[in-house]
Parts: structure tokens; sequence; C-alpha cells
């Protein structure tokens, strides 16, 4: 098995909502969000063939203390066939379950994953408005991918964390697409995180002029967002930057 990545973190408590991972990072990316702080991660800058022997190694050590071997990257899709491998093993081999964030954009090598049934939680991004938050020239095609992932994630009882980066945005630009999100997710088992969108120098994202005019949210911005889920019945947290906003 071979892997691209720029290494791994054990244990964690901040990469999946309540959990401790053992969170691992893999290069490359398909999106170049503005804000994205993972950036070098994404244009595979100091990314190397990871040792698996080592990691599995590290794994074994960690598996009683960790919820999940969470994979991050960058976007761990593009690698698709090698994750497998390395899900399979860590469950089979070590009883570990594993998480998966993906920005849902691959929607055939996710359905791949979902069906191996060595995926155990799911974590993606509803990045709002997509014109402006994917970074890319052919968004709507990735949106239609997006909704496409979201939907799928209806026929599995696979828990998704639904990820908000929130930036200064109008609501009426995000609300269209956050609404197109709700439906494709149906009954979809799902809870939302709010997480409002840092600047330079608490993170260090791709493109600090767009972040000067988007990112740090107000307060009120947030509450929009968590106001309009709570009424449908939806569980959201609010992620814990209060004091930077
Ligand atoms: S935020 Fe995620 S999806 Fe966007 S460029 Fe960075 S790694 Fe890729």
């Amino acid at each position: 098995m071979k892997l691209i990545g720029t290494g791994w973190k054990s244990p964690s408590l901040i990469d999946v909502h309540n959990k401790v991972t053992f969170t691992l990072w893999l290069c490359g990316c398909n999106l170049k969000c503005p804000f994205c702080h993972n950036w070098k991660i994404a244009e595979k800058i100091g990314c190397g063939e990871l040792d698996i022997n080592r990691l599995l190694d590290e794994l074994d050590s960690a598996s009683l203390l960790i919820d999940y071997l969470h994979v991050t990257g960058g976007e761990p899709l593009l690698q698709w066939e090698p994750l497998l491998e390395l899900f399979k093993t860590s469950y089979e081999n070590y009883n570990v379950e594993n998480s998966l964030n993906t920005n849902f954009t691959l929607t055939i090598p996710l359905k791949k994953h979902l069906d191996s049934g060595y995926v155990h939680h799911v974590a993606t991004d509803l990045k709002v408005p997509p014109n402006e938050m994917y970074g890319v020239e052919n968004w709507k095609a990735l949106w239609e991918s997006y909704l496409k992932s979201l939907s799928l994630m209806k026929e599995y009882d696979i828990p998704l964390e639904l990820r908000i980066p929130v930036s200064r945005f109008p609501w009426e630009e995000k609300k269209p697409y956050i609404d197109q999100a709700l439906k494709a997710l149906g009954d979809a088992n799902f809870y939302v995180i709010i997480n409002p969108l840092l600047n330079y120098p608490v993170v260090n994202p791709r493109n600090k002029e767009w972040c000067d005019k988007h990112c740090s949210p107000q307060k009120e911005e947030l509450n929009i967002i968590k106001d309009y889920l709570e009424s449908q019945g939806i569980k959201v947290y609010l992620k814990g930057h209060s004091e930077l906003i």
C-alpha cells in the first residue's frame, strides 16, 4: 500500500466532535478553497510516501485510546484505493473504526468506501456559497457531485459530521445552497458543526486578501445559521472560537 501524506498525530482531541482520533493527513486536492489553511498539503508541498509499517505500529499502540483512525487532507479520496486498504487493515487487524473527512466531490470513490463497511464516520464541509468558496471555475459540476454525495448518505447508517465553515457572505447568498444540501440529505444520520472561518495569524489561509474580506464572521452571522438549522430539528454545535469573533 502506497500513500502520499505529511504524517499523523495521535491522540488528537480536535479533529472529530467529541471523539479521540489518530489523525492522518493525505496530500493533494481537487479544490482550491481560498480560506484553506491546509493548502500546502492540498498543493503537495512537504509531502512524501508514508512509512506504513511505522504508521500501523503506532496505530496499534494507540488503538485502546482512540475512537477512530481519522483521515483528512487535502482530499483523501484522490488516493481511494490504498486508503481503502488502510481502512480494511485498521479495522480487521487492529479493531479500530475509521473516519473519513472528504470534500464530497468524488462521489464514485466515496460510494466504494461506504459500500466497503470499513468507514464508520464521515465528515465534510458544507461550503456556501460554493461559487466563492471552492476557488475553481468548474464549481457548478462539483457542487452537483457534492449534492449527490450528500444524497448517498441516506442509504447508509453512518454518522455524518456536516461542518459549515462560516464566511461573511450575506445569508441570502448562503441560504439557497444550505436548503439544497438539506433537501439532498433528507433523513440521513447527520449533525452540524458551525465553524467560523478564522484569519491570519490564527491560521495560515491560502488567500489572505480573500480572508481579510470574507473571514472572521460576526457572532450574529453564526447564530442566523444555527437558529435556522435548529428550527428544522437539526442537532447543531458551535465550534468554540467565540473569543475570536
Ligand atoms: S479546504 Fe479542504 S477541500 Fe478546500 S482546498 Fe483545502 S483541503 Fe481541499
